[in-house]
């Protein structure tokens, strides 16, 4: 990009054009809205999730994007569901050059409640399943020179927090995949970034809220000022604001970026 493209929003606007841009656990929350950011820049975008109605209505909402929306059902834990899954989303838009891993889980138990199945399930779905997925889009990444992989970490890939023992494993694995992919792509055009969000407003919140509020009898209020309380600036995270973070991340002005975790967290852990 050019110093005069930089300062020229129409094209920064049109950065993704032609793009085929995927991503995992896109009918919701984060990843819901980084496929609204990435489609207003031009991309086009493939929802992949389990729930067939709410891919279906997420991409619904993408219609006034002008982009083509296509959605794919698959579990990121279950490796041929994602191999048939990338395929079909191949089939659809071509190779695909924007990688969102963004499905997760986030139950929370004390440790010694914290039995195998909980352990391997959310390591399954919140590092294996971003294993499987850049599996499937490497290879096209490195024969076009070009690629974007973001993984959704989180404030717990960097820190450490009571109850949820597997969730910050699963996401200090992810921040480590994160930093040995982007050595290893540096020189081939891949970035490889995470982004760790503080508590944001979606739905992993609100079942948070309620299994504290279920668990203490605090209001909604309380909860949420009890879960905000490391955040500086005390408020959820929005959406759209991890969501423009990951398509910053994206432009091709931010080649210079891999192997970086971005707080997106209003000063927590500064
Ligand atoms: P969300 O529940 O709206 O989104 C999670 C999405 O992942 C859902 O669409 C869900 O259906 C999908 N998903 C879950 N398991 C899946 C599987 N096995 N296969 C395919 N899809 C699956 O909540 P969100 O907050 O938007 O979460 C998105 C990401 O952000 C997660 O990785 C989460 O860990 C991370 N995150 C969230 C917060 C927060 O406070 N909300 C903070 C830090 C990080």
């Amino acid at each position: 990009m050019t110093n005069q493209e930089h300062k020229n929003p129409e094209i920064v606007s049109n950065a993704f054009a032609g793009k085929h841009a995927l991503i995992t656990g896109g009918g919701s929350g984060i990843g819901a809205a980084s496929a609204r950011a990435l489609a207003l820049s031009g991309a086009n975008i493939t929802l992949l999730g389990r729930n067939k109605e709410r891919l279906e209505s997420g991409a619904q909402t993408l219609n006034d994007t002008g982009r083509t929306i296509a959605t794919v059902q698959a579990d990121v834990s279950d490796p041929d569901s994602i191999k048939s899954a990338f395929a079909t989303a191949k089939d659809q838009h071509g190779p695909i050059s924007i990688l969102i891993n963004n499905a997760g889980i986030a139950p929370s138990a004390p440790f010694l409640k914290t039995d195998l199945d909980l352990w391997n399930q959310v390591l399954a779905v919140d590092l294996t399943g971003a294993f499987l997925c850049a599996q499937q889009v490497l290879g096209d990444m490195l024969k076009n020179n070009n690629g974007r992989i973001i993984n959704v970490a989180s404030t717990a890939g960097l820190t450490g927090f009571g109850y949820v023992s597997a969730y910050c494993a699963a996401k200090h694995g992810l921040i480590g995949l994160t930093r040995s992919l982007a050595q290893e792509t540096a020189k081939k055009g891949v970035t490889v970034n995470a982004v760790c969000p503080g508590y944001t407003d979606t739905a992993i919140v609100s079942s948070s809220v309620e299994n504290i509020v279920g668990k203490t009898g605090m209001s909604d209020r309380d909860a949420i000022a009890a879960l905000t309380a490391h955040n500086p600036q005390g408020r959820l995270i929005e959406p759209g604001e991890v969501a423009a973070t990951i398509a910053w991340l994206c432009l091709p002005s931010s080649s210079a970026i891999t192997g970086q975790s971005i707080l997106v967290a209003g000063g927590e852990l500064m």
